[in-house]
């Protein structure tokens, strides 16, 4: 039986005491282990692992907590324990008599151990390497100060980006709201009526910022908004309150000093050692290119839409707050249809269904609803996740926008697969989004873009439920290459423009008609809609992130600068001198995309590769390739690179024709 996280009953002071006792026994276990004088698998590596697997998932709670429902209490939990998780792994690390027991165990017992085994000294090794055990004693003490450092920096630049968000209200009467759809409406007036207040509030959160960007036909209301979102986190700001300049500066510095410790000429080098792509050069060489494909159809996306917009209102200079904007109604324009009416096909609940009856077609899993398991919010629903009759894993779902939940989607383990001679624990998937709450009775209607992240995350989730790796340290999505980790996630996101597929999950939510073939054909016409501009911003990121971790000078150079000349020699939209983009660019400062934000076009290569053999196969012959899939691919964690995975299920190596013609720029 699946020990749950008690959700409905645990607080701070809970968390606060297990913390205690899992680092005390960690700390304990630690100690013992040094003065073992056998190094095996059993005595070594075996009671370390457990150890370290229970005080993860208490941590793993906190962060959790912290993304789905923060509060000032949870927040000085984390950051009173964060220095010391982060003190505890780095002295781990750097843990010589941990190291020699690996080493010894490498030299003596390694033939005799399983595959997973040997893949997890492997890593052991790397991983040693990489936190400086070979270092001399001084540099040893710089480099644990500087991972406390990097550590510190990144949450208080997290905390920067919520606390600017969150921050921002504007309080607007209906008439200032003129284009806006009436879900959207209700949305702003609930807001309201949550802080006491007649009429409507728009805050920054996505769902409340994006539907005025698209509709709002009050120009200065946009700009007003454009202004404050782009500037969040910065000294434009707050007054400068939550301005992650300096962090930014001082981030970059301590991790070009941290790479050149290690022998690395750059940070970009270090994160790409343990990646499926080899060297920076390489890695750009790839970006360029796509940018070269790209660039004509971008040129050719904003040239219509300036086009258009002086057509339309006269507009003779398009302005950022414009692009959505025009971008919408000339989709109208050509496509004659629009998202907000495409929405109304897309009721959550049905889209669930769909969506888990493809899953059940692909890899004959079934979800089933458990009621029992405790959660942290009333609008979490919870499943066991069924596999030939045998529960496999279970999986959250809180799927709903709300204060003091960090914005936008993912998929995070609550618990990892982990089989040992005493005891089997399923994997546990927590999956987040930031959908629009229904209002009254309707049920929430999602956006086409909500329905592929949906997808998307359930493309995570299934990699992490479905693995068959027993060792926790490489089971599921761990120990999976970071630019390969989304492979299955976009994968996923290609069978929602299957119209066979999204006939089933749609159901009009005043007809209940399923969405028509006509207007599907109009999605898929667009569905290539301004690929170009939006490849380009794709490139624009990913390049930025890559220069700043390689050829970037931290102490003279303006980072600013930097991306300006990038947007010059790429971009083909150039936002006001105010946008501070890089301020709330957590990917890289925060989250763990480091010198790897390209990792999402080149898990696209591999995805759409992968898709184009599933493109057009129905019934028997889908699960026959499904199972493929879930057998090469999704479960098999990081017990082998992913290239291999890839190699053999394609029975070759990657190619880039899919990703262009998938992007429509074939
Ligand atoms: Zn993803």
């Amino acid at each position: 039986m699946t020990q749950f996280i008690p959700f409905n009953s645990i607080d701070t002071a809970y968390l606060e005491t297990k913390l205690e006792q899992e680092l005390a026994s960690t700390r304990e276990t630690i100690q013992k282990l040094e003065k073992e004088s056998i190094s095996s698998w059993d005595m070594i590596i075996s009671p370390l692992q457990q150890r370290l697997y229970l005080l993860n998932q208490v941590w793993g709670i906190v962060g959790h907590l912290q993304g789905v429902k923060d509060s000032p209490e949870l927040r000085s939990l984390h950051e009173k324990y964060l220095p010391v998780l982060t003190e505890l792994y780095v002295n781990l690390g750097q843990n010589k008599q941990l190291y020699k027991h690996i080493q010894k165990i490498k030299d003596t017992e390694f033939g005799a151990l399983n595959p997973e085994q040997q893949k997890v000294i492997d890593n052991e090794l790397r991983d040693f390497r990489l936190s400086g055990i070979t270092l001399p004693e001084d540099k040893q003490q710089l480099f644990k100060q500087i991972q406390n450092q990097l550590s510190e920096l990144s949450t208080k630049f997290e905390h920067n980006v919520l606390d600017s968000t969150d921050s921002y209200a504007k309080y607007v009467t209906k008439d200032d709201l003129a284009g806006v759809p009436e879900d959207s409406l209700a949305l702003y007036q609930a807001l309201a009526a949550q802080d006491g207040k007649d009429g409507y509030k728009i805050s920054l959160h996505m769902p409340s910022y994006l539907p005025v960007m698209q509709f709002a036909s009050n120009r200065k209301l946009r700009e007003e908004l454009y202004q404050a979102y782009s500037t969040r986190a910065s000294e434009l700001s707050n007054e400068g309150k939550f301005d992650n300049s300096n962090l930014i500066r001082e981030i970059l510095r301590l991790r070009q000093q941290k790479a050149e410790l290690l022998d690395f000429a750059n940070y970009a080098e270090l994160s790409l050692y343990n990646k499926m792509a080899e060297t920076p050069k390489q890695v750009l060489d790839f970006l360029y290119s796509l940018a070269d494909k790209s660039r004509p159809y971008a040129e050719n996306d904003w040239q219509q839409l300036q086009q258009f917009a002086r057509d339309t209102d006269g507009i003779e200079k398009l302005e950022a707050w414009d692009v959505a904007y025009y971008s919408e109604k000339l989709q109208l324009h050509k496509y004659s249809y629009s998202s907000n009416e495409l929405k109304q096909y897309f009721q959550l609940p049905r889209v669930f269904d769909g969506l888990f009856a493809l899953i059940h077609q692909l890899y004959n899993i079934e979800f089933r609803p458990n009621q029992n398991i405790p959660v942290w919010h009333p609008d979490v629903t919870t499943y066991d996740v069924v596999l030939n009759g045998a529960i496999t894993g279970h999986i959250y779902f809180d799927l709903y926008a709300r204060e003091g939940k960090q914005p936008g989607a993912w998929m995070n383990s609550a618990q990892d697969r982990s089989v040992t001679a005493s005891e089997t624990r399923l994997p546990i998937a927590y999956i987040i989004c930031n959908f629009t709450k229904p209002v009254g009775e309707k049920p929430s209607l999602l956006t086409f873009d909500d329905v592929q992240t949906l997808f998307h995350e359930m493309g995570h989730g299934l990699h992490h439920l479905l693995t068959v790796i027993n060792n926790s340290s490489i089971s599921g999505i761990n120990g999976v290459e970071w630019d390969a980790v989304e492979l299955p996630s976009q994968f996923m996101e290609y069978f929602a423009w299957d119209y066979s597929i999204l006939a089933k999950l749609t159901a009009h939510i005043d007809s209940g008609q399923v969405l028509p073939r006509e207007l599907f054909d109009k999605v898929l016409a667009s569905r290539y809609y301004q690929s170009g501009m939006q490849t380009l911003r794709q490139l624009e990121f990913a390049i930025f992130d890559l220069l700043l971790h390689s050829n970037f000078d931290y102490a003279k150079g303006n980072y600013l600068e930097l991306l300006d000349k990038l947007r010059r020699e790429i971009a083909v939209v150039i936002p006001p001198a105010y946008n501070r983009f890089p301020n709330s660019f957590a990917h890289i400062f925060a989250g763990g995309y480091a010198a790897g934000y390209y990792s999402y076009k080149w898990a696209e290569v591999l995805a759409c590769d992968v898709f184009s053999v599933f493109d057009g196969i129905n019934g028997d012959e889908l699960s026959k390739l499904g199972d493929k899939f879930r057998t090469l691919i999704l479960s098999q964690g990081g017990i082998r690179p992913m290239m291999e995975n890839f190699k053999a299920m394609m029975g070759r190596e990657p190619q880039i024709d899919a990703l262009l013609k998938y992007s429509g720029m074939n």
